[in-house]
């Protein structure tokens, strides 16, 4: 009796240390980006050749999409994350987003979801329309690794689009022989500039590269926030 309750107790502690695992931030003291307002969303519907993967009809591209909410041309984050059944590559994509119209919370406890490549490198996605938080933790940025050149976020509710160009990394032998880059348009505005990616981007930990095949899924992230999505297309290169 005594040993289980002791069993129960150290079982109990671990679970608490797992818990409270520390965040680690960077440290690095970046400008705050530039807020420009008045943009659009661009809207380009898919090419020939692309892969759909959001159409706001069918989510039936991604793993866990049927408990995501499909209304009025959009599907909306509920019970879960998302990965793409398709993996790819280096690829061209566009996909347009909303922060919920009721703003709640602040910092990244506000509109946060973000779009994973290889279910890895976490491009941000986050209401920062008048809402503080970390630059390099902020919409648009390479999460804890590089904040966007500009905050051209939208109010909460209006669509924004990402516009991304990536080019996968590549590892010989279980090692980086070519790190991964990213170019990324909000609204029409550059806001990332052929960013070379640190390696997969963590919450807890600096970012490390994980080796990994030519192709992985992608992710979209429930962080517990109704952000909404509609045309999504990638174009492999
Ligand atoms: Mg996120």
């Amino acid at each position: 009796m005594i040993y289980r309750f002791g069993l129960i107790l150290t079982v109990l502690a671990c679970m608490m240390v797992s818990l409270s695992a520390d965040e680690w931030k960077s440290g690095i003291d970046w400008p705050r980006p530039e807020v420009v307002e008045g943009t659009e969303p661009t809207t380009t519907p898919p090419p020939e050749g692309a892969v759909v993967l959001i159409d706001g009809k069918s989510m039936d591209a991604w793993n866990n999409g049927q408990n995501w909410i499909l209304k009025d041309g959009f599907a909306e984050v509920k019970g879960g994350s998302v990965t793409s059944k398709q993996e790819f590559g280096s690829c061209k994509l566009h996909i347009e987003w909303a922060s919920p119209e009721v703003a709640k919370g602040d910092g990244q406890g506000r509109g946060n979801s973000g779009l994973f490549f290889f279910d890895k490198y976490e491009l941000q996605i986050l209401d920062s329309y008048q809402n503080e938080t970390y630059y390099d933790g902020q919409c648009g940025s390479i999460y804890k690794q590089r904040p966007p050149l500009k905050n051209v976020c939208r109010k909460p509710g209006e669509w924004n689009s990402y516009d991304v160009d990536f080019t996968a990394p590549v590892f010989e032998d279980g090692k980086l022989v070519k790190p991964a880059y990213i170019t990324v348009y909000q609204n029409g505005v550059l806001i990332q500039d052929n960013y070379e990616i640190q390696g997969s981007t963590f919450w807890h930990q600096p970012p490390v590269y994980e080796p990994h095949g030519p192709k992985g899924r992608l992710q979209l992230q429930d962080h517990g926030d109704p952000v909404r999505f509609r045309n999504m297309w990638v174009v492999e290169k």
